[in-house]
């Protein structure tokens, strides 16, 4: 009998099953889109419950299409959009109210409030983290603050996606979260790896019920929602999973996925490392009693400046085409674009920068512009990985996922721009197949150092051309721009 992996990828902007076989090799997906709900300005809110729908019917629709029965599902991995934070009734399993995702700024006063009490220090040493409503704390405290009564009632709950779809899994039997995704809510102290009561005061949220926190391969219970029981043995919130699916388990290495944003982590072993450059401290995974840390950057702005030259300057029809575009543009083009559309994320932290083009002349064409877009988000992950280095890391190589790593064209350009080995994996999908491999050693089917084995590499880029005059102009423009 044939065995099989499901892993569950539940993302900002659709939910998704992935079936894997029982080597980790890709077979089939269902994914569904998610209804974004913008209320207000800096409002961002998902229905929790239509979450649940949409993740339990891409999960039937995989069994139903290859007519798989329980017990041939060695485990269920489960990984998920990070911060984001609702409440649910605990006898009914409804949410109670919309969860407030990742991206909502609606908390941004009160974060100043903490800022101005001098209180960022203390929760960046205990957490990792800034203080920013990117993370789940003071999203919580909204929470708390429009529904006291609800708050009070011991009959709610409260967590984040991955533990209220573990709720509905299993039918209202564990509360409970993973590691990672504990280490984005600012609740978390990464040090003693436990929920922090001085953390919970500065937040207002003393007494809250949090669920237990688990290791990210381990048992999380079982479901019997689909005939008999199929094991749950892996969580982790979308990055680490990704870091985890790019099999980064030794010191210095670092992954970085390309999708709309770009978000980069380097595992950083068992020591905290804490950034001087703004990037965040975080824990990477823990199996067993090891727990391996990482720190991790963002940029905001990727694969969506390739939609933007798509949908708004009509460029091309498909992203795929940059390619072709960027490889007949003229080579001594001096075209520089800043795209700081939404501002900077790390290591600048410029909120209110937008974007510029530079070095335009009557020669330039569109596939001059078309290729300082790719070269602009290699320019921005060298910034990131000059960061990392300044705070101590040591990076050898960089292992790249996500919709853009299909670009070979970017990827050579990254490996010339970084002067370091760029490495593709057979399957881009690193976030789901971490939530597999995890699964697989949850469930005693395989072991850190065999999953080794299981990584396989499709293509690797390596330097050809210095590209530190481009970036140095790059550096120029920002800096004219700030
Ligand atoms: P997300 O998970 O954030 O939705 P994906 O990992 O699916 O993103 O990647 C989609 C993004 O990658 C899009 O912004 C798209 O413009 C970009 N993209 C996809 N394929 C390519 C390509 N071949 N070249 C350049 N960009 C690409």
């Amino acid at each position: 009998m044939k065995k099989y992996f499901l892993s569950i990828d539940q993302g900002t902007t659709s939910t998704r099953t992935v079936l894997y076989d029982s080597k980790f090799k890709y077979l089939d997906q269902k994914q569904i889109e998610i209804t974004q709900f913008y209320p207000k300005s800096g409002y961002v809110e998902h229905d929790a419950e239509e979450i649940w729908d949409k993740t339990y019917k891409t999960l039937r629709q995989l069994l139903r299409k290859y007519d798989l029965k329980s017990n041939q599902i060695i485990s269920i991995g489960i990984t998920n959009q990070r911060e984001t934070i609702l409440g649910w009734d605990k006898s009914s399993g409804k949410p109670i109210g919309k969860a407030i995702v990742w991206q909502d700024r609606r908390t941004s006063k009160f974060c100043e409030i903490l800022k101005e009490e001098g209180l960022e220090p203390e929760i960046n040493e205990k957490t990792g983290l800034l203080l920013d409503p990117y993370f789940s704390a003071s999203k919580l405290r909204w929470l708390k603050d429009k529904s006291k009564s609800i708050f009070k009632k011991s009959t709610t709950l409260f967590g984040t996606i991955d533990s209220f779809l573990l709720w509905k899994l299993t039918e209202g039997r564990v509360f409970a979260t993973d590691i990672t995704n504990a280490a984005r809510t600012s609740l978390f102290n990464i040090s003693n790896l436990k929920w922090d009561d001085d953390l919970k005061k500065i937040f207002g949220l003393e007494g809250i019920k949090l669920p237990d926190i688990k290791n990210n391969a381990d048992d999380f219970g079982t479901t019997s929602l689909f005939g008999g029981e199929i094991k749950i043995s892996g969580m982790a919130g979308d990055q680490q999973a990704a870091l985890f699916g790019q099999a980064c388990f030794d010191t210095g290495e670092v992954k970085s996925t390309y999708g709309t944003g770009c978000f980069l982590i380097l595992n950083t072993g068992t020591k905290i490392l804490r950034s001087n450059n703004k990037l965040l401290s975080t824990v990477g995974y823990k199996i067993g009693g090891d727990v391996t840390y990482a720190l991790e950057g963002s940029i905001f702005v990727a694969g969506s400046l390739i939609q933007w030259l798509r949908d708004k300057m009509k460029f091309f029809l498909n992203a795929p085409e940059t390619e072709k575009f960027a490889k007949s543009a003229n080579k001594n083009s001096e075209v520089v674009i800043i795209p700081s559309f939404t501002g900077l994320g790390a290591p600048h932290w410029k909120p209110d920068l937008r974007g510029a083009i530079n070095g335009l002349s009557l020669e330039t064409s569109k596939e001059d512009i078309i290729l300082a877009a790719l070269e602009a988000i290699c320019f921005q992950t060298k910034d990131l990985v000059t960061a990392l280095k300044n705070d101590g890391a040591k990076i050898k190589s960089i292992k790249i996922d996500g919709g853009m790593a299909t670009n070979n064209f970017f990827g050579q350009t990254l490996s010339d721009v970084l002067s370091m080995k760029v490495f593709k994996p057979r399957n881009i999908e690193s976030t789901s197949l971490g939530a597999a491999y995890l699964a697989g050693i949850g469930s005693n089917y395989i072991n850190l150092s065999e999953l080794k084995d299981v990584w396989k590499v499709d293509k690797l880029f390596e330097p050809k051309k210095s590209y530190e005059k481009k970036y140095l102009k790059y550096l120029d423009s920002l800096e004219s721009l700030s």
